[in-house]
């Protein structure tokens, strides 16, 4: 698709959230790439070496929690490293300009709060907080010892990062506030994610029932392509959310300029 195409695109997409009382982003793994944290799907690195559907799932961490921490312990590696890139900026940005009211992410890196989001409901629950599993306290990154794996509490409990692993629930206040957002929005952002993993994956469905307009922001077609996607912009999540946000500014200032 050429650049024009994506920039009219844009700038749809720009006057349907300026239009719109309410408007979210749900975001996957996808928008931290070019972070470098990699995707699940579609790529690479760390999940050659481990294969997700195995290594995040509650069972594998409860049968062989050192065995997992080892990957735990790779992927915070790579997220104490990560800075938030331009598309996690533009969605901070949209959302000073008034124009996003929340973003629902199934990511556990943190990089939307360090951006400069301040309604992030973290699906997934989050990679920077921890918990042990005996005594059920919050433990403090600095206690983390790795010299032994896996981390174990002062009460001898196993220490678990406070994410949803597969064969986990969802956190109940973060579903209900991301389902009654996908019920009340006009305008939902899905960006950078494969959206097959439920029941993040049925927030689309539930607001494209709700009539809002469902945008789609991935450099590959998904699951919401041509069936759910009313736009699809088939770009990294960095260039259409720069675009979009620049273009909402255009139209927020336009009266000023004489646009
Ligand atoms: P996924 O790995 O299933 O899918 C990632 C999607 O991102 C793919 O469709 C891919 O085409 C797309 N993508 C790749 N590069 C992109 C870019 N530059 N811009 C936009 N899109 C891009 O991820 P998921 O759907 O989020 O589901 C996997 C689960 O694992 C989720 O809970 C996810 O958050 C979690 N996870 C989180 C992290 C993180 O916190 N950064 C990293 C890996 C997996
Ligand atoms: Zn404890």
């Amino acid at each position: 698709m050429s650049s024009t195409n994506i920039e009219r695109q844009a700038r749809t997409v720009a006057q349907a959230l300026c239009d719109a009382q309410q408007a979210v982003a749900l975001t996957g793994a996808g928008i931290s790439v070019e972070s470098g944290i990699p995707a699940f799907r579609g790529a690479q690195g760390l999940w050659d070496k481990y294969d997700p559907m195995e290594f995040a799932s509650i069972e594998s961490f409860l049968d062989n929690p050192a065995r997992v921490w080892g990957m735990l312990r790779e992927l915070d590696e790579l997220v104490r490293q990560a800075r938030p890139n331009p598309a996690h900026q533009a969605l901070a940005r949209l959302e000073s300009l008034g124009r996003l009211q929340m973003v629902v992410t199934q990511n556990i890196d943190g990089l939307h709060q360090e951006a400069g989001s301040r309604r992030v409901v973290e699906f997934h629950g989050s990679g920077r907080r921890l918990r042990c599993l005996g005594c059920g306290r919050l433990v403090s990154r600095a206690e983390l010892m790795f010299d032994e794996l896996p981390p174990r509490c002062g009460c001898g409990g196993l220490i678990k990062p406070d994410v949803v692993f597969f064969g986990e629930p969802i956190p109940e206040r973060a579903a209900m506030t991301a389902m009654a957002m996908a019920h009340s929005c006009q305008v939902m952002l899905v960006v950078g994610t494969s959206a097959v993993v439920a029941p993040a994956s049925h927030l689309p469905l539930l607001a494209k029932s709700a009539g809002a307009v469902v945008v789609e922001i991935n450099p590959e077609p998904t699951a919401l392509t041509g069936r759910i996607s009313d736009h699809a912009l088939h770009v990294g999540a960095s260039e259409a959310l720069t675009l979009i946000a620049q273009a909402v500014e255009e139209r927020l200032g336009g009266a000023g300029e004489g646009r």
